[in-house]
């Protein structure tokens, strides 16, 4: 039996780029929940947004890609125990409902709740010592083996979500694909699409990431400011155009550079744009005449949840490089700041206890 405090730290978001290390209850779970004592939390980019643009009312404590130890194991829950070494996933699927049945699981009712918190309105929590994990997340619960990482633990949830979107393309082995980004995303996107034999080409603004992105698997890897980008893009693929490109960066001009790049009846897929409200002119011919699949994907699919495991905790895809900053929960703050700008050095930035 580990003793559990009445109290914790938390990072409380109290407002517009105001996070605050408060002490809190820490949480009662019920019947059917866990309490994970957190290890690491990653710094996702949609927090950041939802931190800097306050887009979502205060209080919450935020981070989602979360893992830890349970410290507690409510008496109707089966297949856990105190002492388990496990990562979370915040969002699961009914997988039952009208949406769930046409694989649409992200906008599944029950999905979009948020099954981890640290206390107030359930924001996953992570930025915490301890989380209570509602019962509606428990399929999502995943053990971490012995000879893995609770960083890789915390990888699960972004690694999901890239290849949730990764199978959203239709590419065949040999096809030819960009993505363009190159941070923590877009380096999985490269390594994910490379496994099943795609030829990567890996665009970023920093010439730091385009060395990562070769050893991440992309057969080429370019300047996203080149002017021979085109050209190349054109010579690479016989003068045909690309089968797909992934857009892990949000900016509009690079969809819009990508619809001419890709060839008749290929994909852009948009896994950055998560902003409401933004538009863009866009030649609808494009999609209409030349069979452009304009795409996006959000979030993860629990159905991949062991697909995913494997891949990470194998270290067939080794997420252990991408982690580069570890910050203690007091300095949560500083993550957020240091993951909300591309920075030559820092990939992904975790908070650690
Ligand atoms: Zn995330
Ligand atoms: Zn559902």
């Amino acid at each position: 039996m580990i003793a559990i405090p009445d109290v914790m730290r938390a990072v409380v978001y109290r407002g517009p780029r105001l996070l605050r290390v408060e002490t809190v209850p820490v949480p009662s779970i019920g019947q059917n929940e866990l309490l994970v004592r957190v290890a690491v939390c990653g710094v996702c980019p949609t927090d950041i947004k939802k931190i800097t643009h306050g887009t979502v009312d205060p209080p919450r404590v935020f981070g989602h890609e979360t893992s830890g130890v349970i410290a507690k194991v409510g008496p109707a829950v089966r297949g856990f125990r105190v002492g388990d070494r496990v990562g979370l996933h915040h969002h699961v699927p009914c997988r039952d409902c009208h949406f769930c049945r046409h694989g649409a699981f992200a906008q599944c009712l029950t999905y979009k709740r948020t099954g981890v918190t640290a206390g107030f309105e359930p924001a996953g929590g992570g930025y915490a010592e301890y989380v209570r994990v509602m019962s509606f997340v428990l399929p999502g619960v995943v053990r971490i083996p012995r000879q893995n990482s609770f960083e890789e633990g915390a990888m699960l949830e972004p690694v999901n979500t890239v290849l949730k979107a990764v199978k959203r393309l239709a590419l065949s082995q040999g096809d030819t694909a960009l993505v363009a980004g190159q941070g923590p995303i877009g380096l999985m996107f490269t390594r994910l699409l490379q496994l099943q034999g795609v030829r990567v080409l890996a665009t970023d603004r920093l010439p730091a990431r385009l060395k990562l992105a070769r050893q991440f698997g992309a057969s080429w890897a370019m300047r996203a400011d080149a002017v021979s980008l085109p050209q190349s893009i054109r010579r690479w693929t016989g003068g045909r155009g690309l089968d797909a490109a992934v857009i892990a960066v949000p900016v509009d001009q690079v969809v819009c550079q990508s619809l001419e790049w890709v060839r008749g009846g290929g994909q852009v897929l948009l896994f950055a744009h998560t902003k409401r409200g933004e538009k863009t002119p866009l030649d609808l011919a494009r999609i209409c005449v030349d069979e452009v699949d304009l795409i996006g994907s959000y979030s993860s699919d629990a159905t991949l949840q062991s697909e995913v495991a494997r891949l990470v905790f194998s270290r067939t895809l080794d997420v252990r490089p991408l982690i580069t900053h570890r910050f203690p929960l007091d300095q949560t703050g500083c993550a957020v700041d240091l993951a909300s700008r591309p920075h030559p050095r820092a990939l992904k930035v975790v908070v650690s206890q």
